[in-house]
């Protein structure tokens, strides 16, 4: 197998990876949807909300909020030594405590520990009028988007083959009428070579070979050479989330070996 990092900068991976099979770069984009864990607001006490939205619709807004997270502090609640109470290794406070006339932000959440302050800080919660209040404490736990979307931390992780576009020598009059026919900036015609500019297009160049016809040129896929790519929500970064996910995919198959032994 082969890697090459395209980008792995902030919140955005694209990785090419080449040699290997669909399934196993599919089970890593599996692990990263439904394993991986972060940190989402899971308890909500509103001590005053006297603005125009319900208290159930403030608390739905602040579980969707990326909480930073870091997997090496923290544990699962119900693993905790405190036995579920909630304490420091497994429960991380933010209290809010606004007055309008002003919108209240994800980044108005103030944290226990400066460490765990909002980086995604400008999504907008709730409008206030003036004289609106709202005071409220919440808790985040870690857990895992099998559970529920708000833990959910990678954004439509997706891979894409590697497409070779194949040109009939004997119809290159064809090809050059239709690349004509194409918007500018879709595909480069080099001799009789004709390549994507951008690969992410390729669809759009299938419309319109089928819209024309135009069975002179031919797209293949070779599930061996993949474009693998995600985004995180902002809780982590896209390198630690894809290192965290790797942890967790080898992890199970520790765990599977282990288990053959004992069979
Ligand atoms: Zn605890």
């Amino acid at each position: 197998m082969k890697v090459k990092t395209v980008e792995l900068k902030g919140n955005k991976g694209v990785l090419k990876i080449e040699d290997t099979d669909v399934y196993f770069v599919n089970s890593l984009r599996r692990v990263m949807l439904a394993e991986l864990p972060k940190l989402a607001i899971d308890n909500v006490i509103i001590y005053d909300n006297t603005s125009a939205l319900f208290d159930e619709l403030i608390a739905h807004r602040l579980g969707l909020i990326p909480i930073p997270t870091d997997l090496q502090t923290l544990v699962f609640r119900d693993q905790c030594k405190c036995e579920g109470k909630g304490c420091p290794n497994c429960t991380v406070r933010y209290t809010l405590s606004k007055e309008g006339d002003c919108v209240v932000y994800s980044g108005d959440l103030q944290p226990e520990h400066p460490s765990f302050a909002i980086t995604e800080n400008t999504i907008p919660i709730v409008e206030l009028m003036k004289d609106q209040r709202v005071i409220l404490e919440v808790e985040a736990v870690l857990g895992r988007g099998r559970d529920h979307a708000k833990w959910q931390m990678v954004l439509a992780p997706r891979y894409r083959m590697e497409t070779k576009i194949q040109v009939d020598k004997k119809h290159i009059n064809e090809v050059k009428a239709f690349v004509e026919e194409l918007p500018k900036d879709l595909v480069e015609l080099k001799g009789d070579k004709l390549e994507l500019k951008d690969p992410s297009q390729k669809s759009i160049l299938e419309s319109y070979l089928e819209k024309h016809k135009a069975d002179y040129i031919s797209i293949t896929k070779d599930p061996s050479k993949l474009l693998f790519s995600f985004e995180t929500d902002g809780s982590m970064s896209a390198k630690a989330a894809l290192q965290e996910s790797i942890n967790i995919l080898a992890k199970k198959y520790e765990e599977f070996r282990g288990l053959l032994k004992d069979l």
